[in-house]
């Protein structure tokens, strides 16, 4: 079979999904094995206890993949965790804030929204007076909201679902595998990911944390999960290390294979060194972009580093030259979502975009595009990259 143009590398830079890492990649290509095999139960357990380090998850908490991309994470936490007429209160600051009351009252629930303006981070008074007046059974936020690039305060929120003894949702698509996440710390009884994101496998999988508190909830409901698909009862029969192993649905078993490889791989790297290279490389490429007009859209208390959204010079054609890039430098760059669309790029600092070497190689595809829109000086990007780059280094680090 001829090998389409599909078949000539891209670079993504989006804010996923990512490159995949060469351990996912391989995994993609490990025989078929059924989803009952002994095998499959084994590689399952590993995940489940790689998952829960991953999350900083209490022993005691469930982890699984569901098999479906980040969107069935955020859909299965509402579905299982609320029931018709319960309240909830939803930080919203951007699309996937806006998206989990979307979801939230598809499942009949009363959904009381706190909302902070697209740029700025999710306000704990607000919250904290929204949470007290409502008493709701859930509170849920975005840890880092992807539409505009801010990072919301994930303790002092989480603080406030304790304090009025709810339980709490947290989307951590953008953050868990990169940056420091602790559920049990913060209490945190609901958390998901989507397997293109941090990790930088393919896309199709959720993996999720369930706390304990959190199952017994699920068990004790007056009502069956609107969703049979995604029930965590269900989930557990099938994943479960102790009477589990029953059939539930036929799971995708080389995403299983693909994700737990990425999951491994990032441990063994450890959070630390992640959450450095998405620091490094963001702060370089925001210093090089600026000297051609480029300018932070978020301000640098509240920036999200795993997605870094610079405004564009003025006058820029952004999808001329968005489609520019992709056609004649073959990168891939996602421009503003929701409110930030048309006056932002939004560049993907989530596992294996975090590096130098892409990020250089943008610098290279825009000193070759830009000077015929507008911005001859582009050409000096790749050796403003570089001089960033050096800039940034760790202090005492060597060559
Ligand atoms: C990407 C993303 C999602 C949704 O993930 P899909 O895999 O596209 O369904 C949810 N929340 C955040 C913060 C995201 O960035």
């Amino acid at each position: 079979m001829d090998a389409g143009p599909w078949m000539d590398d891209v670079l993504l830079l989006t804010p996923g999904p990512t490159p995949l890492h060469p351990r996912a990649a391989a995994a993609l290509t490990w025989p078929m094995r059924g989803h009952m095999d002994p095998d499959v139960f084994a590689y399952n357990d590993g995940i489940v206890a790689d998952l829960r380090e991953l999350y900083g998850a209490a022993p005691d908490a469930f982890t699984c993949l569901l098999a479906g991309s980040g969107s069935l994470g955020m859909e299965a936490g509402f579905a299982n965790l609320l029931e018709p007429d319960d309240a909830v209160v939803i930080g919203t600051n951007g699309v996937f804030g806006e998206r989990m009351a979307n979801m939230a009252e598809r499942l009949g629930a009363r959904v009381h929204r706190v909302a902070a303006p697209a740029g700025e981070a999710l306000d704990p008074d607000r919250m904290r007076a929204e949470a007290r007046r409502v008493r709701p059974k859930l509170v849920a936020f975005v840890h880092g909201e992807t539409s505009t690039g801010v990072l919301n305060p994930v303790e002092e929120l989480s603080a406030i679902a304790h304090e009025v003894e709810a339980l709490l949702s947290v989307d951590a698509v953008t953050t868990v595998g990169m940056l420091p996440f602790d559920m049990a710390g913060w209490g945190i009884d609901y958390a998901y990911t989507g397997s293109q994101k941090c990790l930088s496998a393919p896309p199709g999988l959720a993996p999720v944390a369930v706390s304990r508190r959190a199952m017994a909830a699920v068990a004790a409901r007056r009502t069956p999960v609107a969703t049979w698909y995604a029930d965590l009862l269900g989930m557990q029969a099938y994943w479960a290390l102790d009477g589990g192993r029953q059939y539930h649905h036929t799971v995708p078993i080389h995403l299983h294979w693909a994700t737990g490889e990425a999951i491994r791989a990032a441990l063994e790297e450890g959070v630390a060194a992640r959450t450095e290279r998405a620091r490094r490389t963001g702060a370089a490429a925001l210093d090089a972009l600026a000297t051609v007009g480029f300018a932070p859209f978020v301000p640098a208390p509240v920036r999200l580093p795993t997605v870094l959204t610079v405004r564009l010079p003025d006058g820029l054609d952004d999808a001329a030259v968005r489609s520019a890039l992709r056609e004649v430098a073959r990168v891939s760059l996602t421009g503003g979502l929701g409110a930030t669309a048309g006056k932002v790029w939004r560049l993907g600092l989530m596992g294996e975009a975090a590096r130098p070497e892409p990020y250089r190689a943008l610098m290279v595809a825009l000193a070759q595009v830009l000077p015929a829109h507008g911005i001859p000086d582009a050409v000096g990007l790749p050796a403003a990259f570089d001089a960033a780059w050096a800039a940034t280094a760790p202090v005492g680090a060597g060559a």
